[in-house]
C-alpha cells in the first residue's frame, strides 16, 4: 500500500484561538506523550502517529488529522480535540470537524458489552468476563486500560454517550448518565469477542466495586478506550503496584518480551490474595502483605520500590501504580531524587483514600 493510501481520510477543524501558541508547548508534549513523533515548520507542527498524521497550524489556526481508517481518525480527532480542551479551556475552545467522517455519531471508542461469567480469584479480587462486538480497537494505540460505564440505583438504566461535532463525546442529562470509573483489560480476545477485567471488591459504599459484588450473566454495562499511554520498551523495569494496578502489572509481566529483566513489588492484604501469574519475562516478582494494615496507608510498597538500584547500563524504565500517597511518593523519588524523566519512570495513583472516582473523569 502506497504511502499516500494509507493516509486516505481526511478532516480539518477551525480553531477560535487568540494565544495558541501559549498552550502549543503542553498540547505538543501531550501528543508525544502518544507516541508521536513531532517536527516543526515554521508555525506548523506536524505529528505522526502509528495510526495516522496530524497537524497544528498555529497561524492559519487550524488542526487536520489523516489516517488509514476510521478508527485512526477517531483517535486523532479525540488526542487533538482533547489537548485543546484540556489546555486552551480559559479560551472556551470551539471545535468544529469539517471532512471525512464529519457526520459520523457512532462514537467510535465505545461498545456496550454483556457479562457472561464470572469468577472469584481470591476472596477480595473477582474476575469478570464481557462480551461485545468488534473489539479490534482495544488491541490496538497501546493503552490497556478502559473508562467503564456502570448503571446505578439512582441511574439503573443509563443512556449511552454518543459522537459530538468536536470529536469528543456527548453525554446524556445527569438522570441518565452513566457513571465512570476506570479499569484495566486483563485480557483481551478479538477472535472471541471477550475482555476480562479483574475488579478489587473493596469495603464502604463505591460504583465499580459495588456493581462487581452483584454482577450477574446478562448484566450490560459500556466500556470507552483503549485509555493510557504505551508503556517505554526497556531492558529492564522496576515495577510496584497494590492490587487496583495488579491487573495491569500482570499483563505486562506475562507479555513483555522474554529477555526483559527487573524487579515487581506486588502489595496485597494478606498472603490469600496471591494469584498465579504467568510471568513471560526475567522479572523477579515480590508479594507484600499489609497484613491488616488499610489498604492506602501501608508504607511498605512505596519503599521497596524507591530502594532498588538502577543498572547504570542498557535501557531501564520505573513504572508504579498504586493509591495517591504512594505514587507521589514514588514519584518524587524518582524525578526529583534521581532526576529521571518522564521518559523513563511512569508513577500513578490510581485511586485516592477517601475519593470516589479518580481519574474517571
Ligand atoms: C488506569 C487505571 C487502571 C485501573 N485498573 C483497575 C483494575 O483493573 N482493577 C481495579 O480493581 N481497580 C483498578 N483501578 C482503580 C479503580 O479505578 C479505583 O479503585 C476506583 O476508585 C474504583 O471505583 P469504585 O467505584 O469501586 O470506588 P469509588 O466510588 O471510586 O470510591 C469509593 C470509596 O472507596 C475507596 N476506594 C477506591 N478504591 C479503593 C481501593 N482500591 N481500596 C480501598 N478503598 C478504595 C475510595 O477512596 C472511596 O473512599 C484503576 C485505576 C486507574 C486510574
Amino acid at each position: 500500500m502506497s504511502e499516500a493510501s494509507m493516509r486516505e481520510l481526511a478532516c480539518e477543524a477551525r480553531l477560535n484561538l487568540r494565544r495558541l501558541p501559549d498552550y502549543m508547548g503542553s498540547i505538543a508534549d501531550r501528543l508525544r506523550s502518544f507516541e508521536a513523533d513531532a517536527s516543526q515548520h515554521g508555525q506548523r507542527i506536524d505529528f505522526r502517529f502509528a495510526f495516522g498524521d496530524a497537524s497544528v497550524d498555529m497561524e492559519r489556526l487550524v488542526m487536520r488529522a489523516n489516517a488509514a481508517d476510521r478508527d485512526g481518525l477517531a483517535r486523532i480527532k479525540d488526542l487533538l480535540a482533547t489537548a485543546v480542551e484540556v489546555y486552551a479551556r480559559e479560551e472556551s475552545p470551539e471545535i468544529v470537524w469539517t471532512g471525512d467522517l464529519a457526520e459520523e455519531t457512532r462514537l467510535a471508542q465505545f461498545r456496550e458489552m454483556v457479562v457472561t461469567d464470572i469468577r472469584d480469584l481470591t476472596p477480595h479480587m473477582r474476575r469478570i468476563r464481557f462480551a461485545g462486538e468488534d473489539l479490534s480497537r482495544f488491541a490496538k494505540f497501546g493503552g490497556m486500560h478502559i473508562r467503564m460505564l456502570f448503571p446505578t440505583r439512582d441511574v439503573p438504566d443509563p443512556l449511552w454517550p454518543v459522537l459530538g461535532g468536536n470529536g469528543l463525546p456527548v453525554w446524556p442529562a445527569d438522570d441518565r448518565r452513566p457513571v465512570a470509573r476506570v479499569y484495566t483489560i486483563r485480557k483481551l480476545d478479538v477472535a472471541e469477542g471477550i475482555i476480562d477485567v479483574d475488579f478489587l471488591v473493596h469495603p464502604g459504599e463505591s460504583v465499580g466495586s459495588a456493581w462487581a459484588m452483584q454482577a450477574a450473566p446478562g448484566m450490560k454495562l459500556g466500556i470507552m478506550g483503549p485509555v493510557g499511554r504505551p508503556v517505554r520498551q526497556a531492558d529492564w523495569y522496576v515495577m510496584g503496584a497494590d492490587e487496583t494496578g495488579l491487573p495491569a502489572l500482570a499483563r505486562l509481566l506475562e507479555t513483555l518480551p522474554r529477555q526483559t529483566r527487573g524487579v515487581a513489588f506486588v502489595e496485597i492484604a494478606n498472603d490469600g490474595e496471591r494469584q498465579e501469574i504467568a510471568n513471560a519475562t526475567g522479572i523477579e516478582l515480590h508479594w507484600l502483605t499489609r497484613d491488616g494494615v488499610p489498604a492506602g496507608e501501608d508504607r511498605l510498597l512505596a519503599e521497596a520500590v524507591r530502594s532498588v538500584a538502577w543498572p547504570q547500563d542498557g535501557s531501564a524504565f520505573g513504572w508504579f501504580a498504586a493509591e495517591a500517597a504512594a505514587a507521589k511518593s514514588v514519584r518524587e523519588h524518582w524525578r526529583d531524587t534521581m532526576g529521571l524523566g518522564r521518559g523513563e519512570t511512569l508513577a500513578a495513583a490510581y485511586w485516592r483514600r477517601g475519593a470516589a472516582g479518580l481519574m474517571a473523569g
